[in-house]
């Protein structure tokens, strides 16, 4: 169920119950689906931006990256359990992740900070399939031979590290073409996993 804030839909659900979700559309083997983890800076700014609004509204879960979302939604007399930020929903699949085998691709940051978050993760989940990173400053005419990278790759999660709402927009854009279960955008997080 999704409860409303300001136009956006979002999942009413606590972080383990996100986590469950996410393995249940790798595990359907389903159409490409995308999480967008929304923050109060891009529900503010979808407001005036339609386009932002129905990609949220369009995305297969939607999780509360804030403890203003969360707040808000209590306010509104609907309240959803926890927050469940990017960074966060990222690091609880990583041990899923290994047990289940899933490929991860990590794309986004500056050069070598993806790298660096995949030895990083190695080290914690010594049997984690990290099956392809990539940096994130490219140009435009660079996103044909991304999406084949990412396709030949063939992950069940990609991880989209370009700021918000780029990395959105381009989950939105090469969904279907990539093929990949479960594709989320988590902003700032390889910078920090990288450490
Ligand atoms: N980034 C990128 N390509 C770009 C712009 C940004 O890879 O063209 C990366 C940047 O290096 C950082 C992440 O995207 O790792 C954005 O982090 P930020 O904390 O600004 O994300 P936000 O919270 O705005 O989503």
């Amino acid at each position: 169920m999704r409860v409303n804030l300001l136009g956006a839909g979002i999942d009413n659900l606590n972080m383990q119950e996100t986590v469950h979700k996410i393995a249940a559309f790798i595990k359907s083997g389903g159409r490409p689906r995308q999480v967008v983890t929304l923050n109060p800076e891009y529900l503010y700014r979808a407001q005036d931006q339609p386009k932002l609004m129905n990609l949220v509204n369009d995305a297969d879960l939607v999780t509360p990256d804030g403890a203003g979302i969360v707040w808000a939604c209590k306010m509104a007399g609907t309240p959803v359990p926890e927050r469940v930020t990017g960074i966060d929903l990222m690091l609880n699949l990583m041990p899923l992740a290994e047990k289940e085998g899933w490929g991860i691709f990590l794309l986004g940051a500056a050069p070598g900070v993806a790298d660096e978050a995949a030895e990083n993760l190695r080290k914690q989940y010594p049997a984690l399939r990290i099956v392809g990173t990539r940096h994130g400053y490219f140009k435009a005419d660079e996103d044909r031979e991304i999406v084949e990278q990412i396709k030949a790759a063939r992950p069940q999660l990609l991880f989209v590290a370009l700021g918000m709402p780029k990395q959105e927009q381009w989950i939105r854009k090469y969904k279907d073409e990539m093929q990949v279960p479960v594709a989320m955008g988590v902003g700032g997080s390889l910078d920090v996993i990288a450490g």
